[in-house]
């Protein structure tokens, strides 16, 4: 890519920090207001901030860069899915989908270049964790897919490559960046963050951003499973995540999803699912069952229909609020990582 490695992403920066840059330059501290709005109307260049005079555009672009990524590959499914590769000026190459639901249009976005959590199931932490990407990249594919597909994006899920609670300073600066009000406007309450289960991470998150939605990757009704498929339930077990969720639901008062990718033969059971209700029963949770999306190279298998809704029921029966997860994109590599591995 062209841009200089050198220059400084500003889709990085808040407005109190742009007003201390166009201070520096010597101008007026509201230039940074209309730079912010500029910036979250998805311009790619400084000369289309067509009331911020030329010489500060001129000035920043010699320091600074707009940092949308670039589209490397791309596909679109019949029901209106779109997933993008998406490449940063380091060549660092992330996976982002836009999906359209009743509701309005979603994007799912990622948060590092790869995963370091290793769970088993998953084509995103096959080749381990390349880096973080700052607030500023993940705010850039929000922007990025807006552009490309014309469409208004009203919802962000950060749950696409990456923990997000394993890079919670970028999280936090892009969450600060997409609400702030002088730029894209962005709900709180319309932001949904995943994480496996970084107990920690899930304690400051319901201080530091008690209106933004979370949802807990649980995909087993206990310890031993839950080992069996994802590593970091040997750092935090089970007793401790559900401690520190029933702490969320108790700080916040918001309800907690959690997700449940249901796995042939290995947690798709009556037993399982009868374990989990015993677990959930008479709290505000609620459970999204997923059909697993099957990668290359893993063992695992989506669960039969009649299996996921026999759990379904047997949550449903239980008092447990329970959705399965429509599956979206189903006719593109739709599982989070296969996109960057196969290209
Ligand atoms: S499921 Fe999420 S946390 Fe687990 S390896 Fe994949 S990207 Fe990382």
């Amino acid at each position: 890519m062209a841009t200089e490695l050198s220059k400084k992403n500003i889709l990085d920066f808040t407005p109190p920090e742009l007003e201390d840059i166009v201070a520096e330059l010597g101008e007026k501290k509201f230039r940074a207001a209309q730079i912010f709005g500029w910036l979250a109307k998805g311009i790619e260049c400084f000369d289309d901030m067509k009331n911020v005079p030329a010489g500060l555009r001129s000035r920043l672009s010699e320091v600074y860069y707009i940092g949308l990524p670039e589209v490397v590959r791309k596909q679109e499914s019949r029901d209106g899915t779109v997933k993008c590769l998406f490449e940063f000026e380091d060549g660092a190459q992330v996976e982002s989908v836009f999906m359209k639901y009743e509701y309005g249009n979603s994007i799912c976005i990622s948060s590092q270049v790869g995963c370091r959590m290793g769970c088993t199931f998953c084509a995103s932490t096959m080749d381990g964790l390349d880096r973080s990407l700052t607030g500023g990249e993940m705010l850039g594919q929000v922007l990025a897919m807006r552009n490309l597909t014309g469409e208004d994006i009203g919802h962000v899920v950060v749950m696409g490559m990456g923990e997000p609670f394993d890079n919670y300073e970028g999280l936090s600066r892009f969450i600060r960046l997409i609400h702030d009000r002088k730029g894209y406007d962005l709900g709180l309450r319309n932001i949904t963050v995943s994480t496996c289960g970084l107990v920690q991470k899930i304690r400051e998150f319901a201080v530091d951003f008690p209106q933004v939605n979370l949802a807990v990757s649980l995909h087993a009704p206990n310890q031993e499973l839950r080992r069996r498929t994802m590593p970091i339930a040997g750092k935090y077990n089970y007793d401790e995540l559900m401690k520190a969720c029933r702490e969320y639901t108790g700080l916040t008062g918001r309800r907690i999803t959690f997700e449940y990718a249901v796995i042939d033969g290995v947690n798709d059971n009556p037993e399982c699912a009868r374990e989990l209700a015993s677990k959930l029963k008479g709290w505000l949770t609620h459970v999204n069952l997923i059909p697993l999306n099957e990668v290359k190279g893993r063992e695992y298998k989506t669960a039969k229909g009649k299996n996921v809704a026999e759990f379904k029921r047997i949550l449903e029966s239980n008092g447990v609020a329970v959705t399965v997860r429509r599956t979206l994109g189903s006719d593109i590599d739709a599982a989070c990582g296969q996109l960057r591995r196969n290209k």
